[in-house]
């Protein structure tokens, strides 16, 4: 694995659980408002060795209870399955964070049996997905990756960060109908940063809260639970 980056511990990124999060290099899309770009544009030196991450996860087992992989873009990484399997045999429960782009990659992970909750992104609607990306997206895969994660009886959750003036108020109503039939969806409000993709976002700024909040009501007629949520 390429591993980019490294939080020892998080008591929020892993529902329930108490965790390590580790930080994959790499990434299949450009998100304008991506506040990692460290781990998306390469070259990506391997900053963490996985022996010294493995040698931490046998020190803390009973501590720490969960590993989220997270990126970039978890999946892009060749060796992924393993590396989550050899998490999964320590007896550590693994969360998989993704855009969800690399649909193959992304059913080959849920049918391995080592994913414990997975978390995809959902940029967009669809026909604004290459404009938040800056690739020309295939939206069959988002589709396809969408109904595998729903269909896949793992505990799972979508979340979408919101950008005022890019995301309008309908934007976000698509958005949770794509995802009709979810465990849980999480509006996000964009954080503006000193690093980003797309340097002339950082003037930009989230819809306001109260927008979201009526607007979380209204996508519970699509999902499960829907609820504003500080982004990451
Ligand atoms: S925000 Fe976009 S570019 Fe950044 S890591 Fe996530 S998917 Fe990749």
């Amino acid at each position: 694995m390429n591993i980019g980056g490294w939080q020892k511990v998080s008591l929020v990124d892993f529902p329930g659980k108490i965790a390590t999060i580790v930080f994959t290099n790499g990434c299949v899309f450009r998100c304008s408002f991506c506040y990692n770009p460290d781990l998306v544009v390469g070259p990506f030196p391997a900053r963490i060795l996985e022996d010294e991450f493995f040698a931490f996860l046998e020190k803390r087992k009973g501590k720490i209870e969960g590993v989220v992989i997270t990126g970039g873009e978890p999946t892009v990484q060749a060796n992924l399955v393993a590396f989550m399997q050899k998490i999964k045999a320590m007896g550590f429960a693994v969360k998989l964070d993704t855009c969800g782009y690399l649909s193959d990659r992304v059913k080959e992970a849920l049918a391995s049996g080592a994913v414990d909750y997975v978390a995809m992104d959902i940029k967009a609607p669809l026909e604004k997905y290459s404009l938040i990306t800056n690739i020309p997206v295939e939206t069959d895969r988002i589709l396809e990756s969408i109904r595998c994660i729903i269909n896949s009886g793992i505990p799972h959750e979508f979340r979408s960060t919101l950008v005022e003036g890019i995301h309008e108020p309908d934007d976000i109503l698509k958005m949770a109908q794509l995802i009709t039939g979810a465990d849980a969806y999480y509006l996000q409000r964009f954080r503006s940063a000193e690093k980003l993709i797309n340097a002339s976002f950082k003037e930009k700024t989230a819809p306001s809260e109260a927008l979201l909040k009526d607007l979380a009501a209204q996508c519970e007629k699509y999902v499960k639970k829907c609820e504003l949520r500080a982004a990451a």
